[in-house]
């Protein structure tokens, strides 16, 4: 089959079905001498091979003659390495036991910050009991006031670390800016980015570098669109462990803090093959509501969940009234176990 479109700007490499290792190896070093870099892609009938950089289509008609070469499909999307084109298959983010996008539902619960040691410890008994498998907690809070409570910070990030070895949960914490990239990803397994940084872009550039897994937030006026743009900032350095989270956008409707974008879930499984989970907590910004959408993202599709949980959310210094209390959380948790297997998923 020949080249489909000249216009277009990115293209894929598709392979026979019987192309030969070397052959593989001389499409991707073909792709090199041109001056782009390749990704190779092994699913399990054929091989894909993309070609990253601004490529000109011209230069590289001559690939499709390559031996091996089935045919060559150009990119219609702005994104590339997030795609399903170049992707077809599901990525399971797999982080120290805990998979994002497998079967297996994956639930990240605690407090929206880290308030004490006394705090998060009670919290993340009760959560680990409930069937929770990992632990969230602000350390720096990227809060719409200056004057609000901002975050333990590093002390935040010690007891953090503490916990995890203590409880063997996964934990997760926002990074506001490059330089704490490392401090970090020392303490926690995985990188939040805040919906107010998804746009970061030196931000998220360190992520991709420091090759740590990340949930990527999408920002509350950034399209489904732009937060996949800002997942190829972290794929294109090198880092394939994205985890993608909905959280709810700006709309008219100011009955809920956000306004949950429930078809997001099954555009960005169809778009992506990154795992998506959804923050019922900061979408609604009310614990009463916080049950029956969790429930709606996975039922339509969401690989996980993102909930924060308070064991006095009254007291809480910051999102108590979004904070679920310990029991009910466990309720929740029970409705999850039912709710599961009609959708295909355990918990
Ligand atoms: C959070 O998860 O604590 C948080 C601040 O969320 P978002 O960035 O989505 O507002
Ligand atoms: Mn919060």
């Amino acid at each position: 089959m020949l080249a489909v479109a000249q216009e277009e700007k990115d293209m894929i490499v598709v392979m026979q079905h019987s192309a030969r290792q070397e052959q593989i190896e001389g499409v991707v070093a073909c792709i090199r001498d041109m001056g782009y870099r390749p990704h190779v892609s092994e699913g399990e009938e054929t091989t894909i091979i993309g070609i990253i950089g601004h490529s000109a289509p011209e230069q590289l008609e001559r690939l499709e003659f390559l031996p091996g070469v089935d045919h060559m499909v150009p990119i219609g999307k702005p994104y590339k390495l997030g795609s399903r084109d170049f992707k077809p298959r599901d990525t399971i983010v797999g982080v120290d036991g805990v998979s994002f996008g497998a079967r297996r539902l994956a639930v990240i619960a605690g407090p929206c910050a880290v308030e004490s040691e006394e705090q998060l410890r009670e919290t993340a008994v009760a959560i680990q009991a409930s069937g929770a498998r990992a632990l969230r907690a602000g350390a720096f809070k990227p809060r719409t006031s200056p004057y609000s409570f901002q975050g333990l910070g590093r002390a935040a990030l010690e007891m953090m670390d503490r916990l995890r070895r203590d409880l063997g949960l996964v934990v997760i914490t926002e990074v506001l800016t490059p330089d704490d990239v490392d401090v970090v990803a020392s303490h926690v397994d995985i990188l939040q980015v805040g919906a107010r940084n998804m746009q970061n872009f030196s931000l998220l550039q360190e992520i991709g570098r420091s090759g740590h897994p990340v949930l990527l937030k999408r920002g509350m006026s950034a399209t489904v669109e732009e937060l996949l743009m800002s997942a190829e900032y972290i794929l294109a350095n090198n880092n394939n462990r994205v985890i993608l989270c909905e959280r709810g956008i700006r709309t008219f409707e100011n009955s809920t803090r956000f306004t949950l974008d429930i078809s997001a879930i099954p555009v960005l499984k169809h778009l992506t093959h990154l795992p998506v989970i959804v923050d019922p907590s900061h979408a609604t910004g009310k614990w009463m509501f916080v049950a029956p959408v969790a429930k709606a993202a996975i039922a339509a599709g969401a690989d996980g969940l993102m909930v924060e949980v308070h064991p006095r959310p009254s007291e809480a210094l910051s999102d108590g009234p979004q904070s679920l209390r310990l029991d009910r959380f466990g309720t929740l948790m029970d409705e999850l176990s039912i709710l599961a297997p009609a959708v295909g998923r355990t918990l």
